[in-house]
């Protein structure tokens, strides 16, 4: 990767050389960013963190549109059989270490669709491996911040 230099002046006129790699890995560190990815109505929930209301990037929650840039993927709302290829292909594209947050009844257990139903999967942890599970239909965004602010 190319590597740009940056240079700083501090206040004993000294000056400071680092990299932008160097940077951007130090703010990253504390800091998940979550793939803007959902599937279903539960995914409004974690949208609404996006706004002022609850305003999560406060919390250092940059979202990201490419798995690549992403450490936090939340599977928000009903998984379908379609899509299930892609959520497992987006999950192995982003880098380690990686988490995964199961939001909502219809990816937990199946939900509404727990019988019945041909076309959605029931137990997203048989797809990919889930860290936490936030139950609810759905699940307030509050709950999301509970999780995200007890993160040691
Ligand atoms: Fe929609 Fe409820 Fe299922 Fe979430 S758990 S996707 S809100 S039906």
């Amino acid at each position: 990767s190319i590597e740009f230099p940056l240079f700083h002046r501090t206040t004993q006129n000294s000056v400071i050389s680092t990299t932008l790699n160097d940077i951007s890995n130090w703010s990253r560190l504390s800091s998940l960013w979550p793939l803007l990815y959902g599937t279903s109505c539960c995914f409004i929930e974690f949208a609404s963190l996006i706004g002022s209301r609850f305003e999560f990037d406060r919390y250092g929650l940059v979202p990201r549109s490419s798995p690549r840039q992403a450490d936090l993927i939340l599977t928000a709302g009903t998984v379908t059989m379609k899509m299930a290829p892609s959520l497992v292909r987006l999950y192995e594209q982003m880098p380690e270490p990686k988490y995964v947050i199961a939001m909502g009844a219809c990816t937990i257990t199946g939900g509404i669709f727990s019988t019945d139903s041909y076309s959605t999967v029931r137990e997203v942890d048989k797809l990919i491996p889930v860290d936490v599970y936030l139950p609810g239909c759905p699940p307030k965004p509050e709950a999301y911040l509970g999780f995200i602010c007890n993160i040691p």
